[in-house]
């Protein structure tokens, strides 16, 4: 998932959509859906996410915003994989929604929603609302591509580029949410014995 330049243009906003466009290599710049969500949790994660350092994720402690009891929407909605770069669930409205456990990450979940609405534009052509929903606080926001928020996905999309071209990861900077974060030990576990 290492990143590359490619394009006639340097922004990575054009780079991503070249890609996506003409069918990226598997080196290309792509931004995925949990990528735009880490930018805005820890600049860090994400760093290490794109350098493929994986961690058992089937350990309940470390799966921070995945695992949500979906019942209340499962019937409504199916899945679609877009160039196996973004996942998203369609309600029978014709609604991309995001499904999180909690509002505690409030904005990088409304980021990755309308990244998923911006692609959807950018890419497939095709123009979507969207609807964030936690369930269990029973709580459901729409959410709207607006050019403001067109903007900030781009801008997101630059920050992700130059964070995913760093040679080093960004240091590590104490968070609520640290201790169930999959990264933890990295960052917090001395290798010193
Ligand atoms: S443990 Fe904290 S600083 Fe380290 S990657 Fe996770 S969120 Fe970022």
């Amino acid at each position: 998932m290492t990143p590359s330049k490619t394009g006639s243009s340097d922004d990575p906003v054009d780079v991503l959509l070249e890609n996506a466009r003409d069918g990226a290599s598997s080196d290309g710049f792509r931004v995925t859906g949990v990528m735009m969500q880490y930018y805005f949790v820890c600049e860090r994660e994400l760093w290490f996410l794109s350098r493929d350092v994986q961690i058992d994720r089937s350990n309940a402690n470390i799966v921070r915003g995945t695992q949500v009891d979906e019942k209340s929407f499962e019937r409504k909605k199916r899945s679609y994989s877009v160039d196996g770069t973004i996942s998203i669930d369609m309600l029978d409205d014709g609604k991309v929604v995001e499904v999180k456990p909690s509002s505690k990450l409030k904005k990088a979940s409304e980021m990755q929603l309308l990244y998923y609405l911006w692609y959807l534009k950018h890419v497939v052509g095709e123009e979507r609302e969207g609807v964030l929903a936690h369930p269990t606080e029973k709580d459901r926001e729409d959410v709207e591509l607006t050019k403001e928020a067109e903007a900030e996905v781009e801008e997101a999309i630059r920050g992700i580029y130059d964070v995913v071209n760093m040679e080093e990861p960004p240091p590590a900077e104490e968070k609520p949410f640290c201790d169930s974060c999959a990264y933890h030990d990295f960052c917090w576990i001395s290798m010193e014995r």
